[in-house]
């Protein structure tokens, strides 16, 4: 991390887990033990349906509320989609687009930088996420597949708006497996987006960009992860749903940096 010049951000992903009831419980646990003072930015997406729940439940708290998707479209026909505005005047702060789990339900990178613009329209901070498969790091083809996903994600992204974008690197093998890569695998990868975005834009907005790491990142990994210079935050799924291991997270972030 590097906090002179970026956001830390921690956030977590439920996917499809926990009930608007279940959201109420952990959201009223997860404020017993927050950490007092001053810390990084706290975002937490949720399933659709727990989103009134959780804005509810943090109303008077620096947790920001995020959806897991959103469409790109206004209004209209698109049977069981929600559109940016909705999820703003619902209370929410961010939206995860382009999450692996998502791609491999078929969204596109055409569908990605649709979205992330609808996004940045509302006002909402898009958590754009990139990463490879084991056969793309095995090929060694990580470097050139992340910069396409960069670059095809923030097209038509102005200058004065990339860095309300905040890049999220999860390595699909890292994914709920486990497998956590390597602090210095994270770094490496999270490195070379900072240099893509210095390429597309500025070093200015590569410096002001925040770019997490996130497979499998938990309570025991989060120090050394974060510790590294250009990886300013997390995505988590499994350890975002236990208010205790959320929590260690966030501290972890509260660290030092240069
Ligand atoms: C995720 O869902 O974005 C994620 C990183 O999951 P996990 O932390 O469980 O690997």
């Amino acid at each position: 991390m590097n906090k002179k010049y970026r956001k830390t951000v921690i956030a977590g992903n439920w996917k499809m887990n926990k009930t608007p009831s279940e959201t109420k419980e952990f959201m009223n646990q997860l404020k017993a033990i927050l950490p007092k003072g001053r810390w990084c930015d706290v975002a937490l997406c949720v399933p659709a349906v727990c989103i009134p729940a959780a804005v509810r439940a943090m109303r008077e708290t620096r947790v920001g509320i995020g959806a897991e998707n959103c469409n790109a479209n206004a209004s209209g026909a698109y049977t069981g989609e929600i559109a940016t505005n909705m999820l703003t005047d619902a209370g929410c702060k961010y939206v995860i687009i382009g999450h692996s789990e998502r791609r491999a339900m078929g969204e596109t990178d055409a569908d990605v930088n649709a979205k992330v613009l609808a996004a940045l329209e509302a006002g909402l901070v898009p958590i754009m996420c990139c990463g490879e498969s084991l056969e793309q790091r095995e090929a060694d083809i990580t470097e050139e597949w992340i910069s396409m996903q960069i670059k095809l994600g923030l097209a038509g992204v102005p200058e004065d708006k990339v860095r309300k974008v905040v890049i999220a690197y999860e390595p699909i093998w890292a994914i709920g497996t486990g497998r956590t890569a390597t602090p210095e695998q994270a770094e490496e990868v999270c490195n070379s987006i900072r240099a893509v975005v210095r390429k597309l834009y500025s070093s200015k907005n590569a410096r002001a960009i925040s770019i997490l790491y996130g497979g499998s990142m938990n309570e025991k990994n989060a120090f050394e992860l974060l510790a590294q210079p250009d990886i300013d935050g997390g995505l988590i799924g499994g350890a975002s749903l236990v208010p205790e291991k959320f929590v260690q997270i966030i501290e972890a972030a509260n660290q030092p940096t240069v």
